[in-house]
């Protein structure tokens, strides 16, 4: 099973879409249901994750349940979780971050991909929307920084991947990396 997680609006329709051809797109009113979509491709198991964060339209308590929902989702099926797709919107991330830091708040992103850590759940952060970055390097550098990593992008190559889901940029490459972080944690866990 991989499970793709992100924001809201980061572009995991799109990218889900672009890697299956399968049309995963939630209604974006509140009340419509936020449920984990599965789907199948190439033999295994996508789950489209709601969005999480906020959302307009959407009232923090339901935002909350959503998260909660979510996190609850990963606990149960953690032994079945080969790996996690983190979608982060390459051009607003680090601003979102860093206005979350400076509540003192811990950044929902940030969050989860810690909580994919503990879980041991190999996880790929596609860094979409690559097609409005301008410092590709820069901001993947950070990016490691904020999520708690030691290093740069050159240390993280098999983690951080840069994408357009739009355009269809590094899509092949994301497709490979995919295939091999699948591989090395079939074999990790026997
Ligand atoms: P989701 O809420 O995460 O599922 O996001 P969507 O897939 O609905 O995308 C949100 C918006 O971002 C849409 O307007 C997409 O066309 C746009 N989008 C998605 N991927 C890209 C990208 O790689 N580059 C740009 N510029 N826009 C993108």
């Amino acid at each position: 099973m991989i499970i793709f997680v992100g924001r809201s609006n980061v572009g995991k329709s799109t990218l889900i879409f672009r890697l299956t051809g399968k049309y995963v797109k939630r209604g974006k009113r509140p009340g419509v249901t936020r449920k984990p979509i599965e789907i199948g491709w190439r033999g295994k198991t996508i789950v489209d994750m709601p969005g999480f964060g906020f959302m307009s339209g959407v009232p923090k308590h339901v935002q909350e349940k959503i998260k909660t929902e979510i996190v609850h989702f990963i606990e149960d099926n953690a032994d079945k979780i080969e790996l996690a797709v983190l979608v982060v919107d390459g051009k607003s991330a680090l601003e979102i971050i860093e206005r979350w830091e400076k509540r003192g708040e811990i950044p929902i992103d940030v969050e989860f991909f810690q909580f994919l850590q503990e879980l041991n759940i190999p996880t790929i952060v596609a860094v979409n929307k690559m097609d409005k970055v301008k410092n590709l390097n820069a901001t993947i550098n950070r990016l490691i920084e904020k999520f708690g990593l030691n290093g740069t992008w050159e240390d993280y190559k098999d983690t951080f991947i840069p994408i357009s889901a739009k355009f269809g940029t590094n899509l092949d490459q994301l497709r490979k990396l995919i295939e091999e972080k699948i591989k090395e944690s079939r074999e990790q866990r026997g």
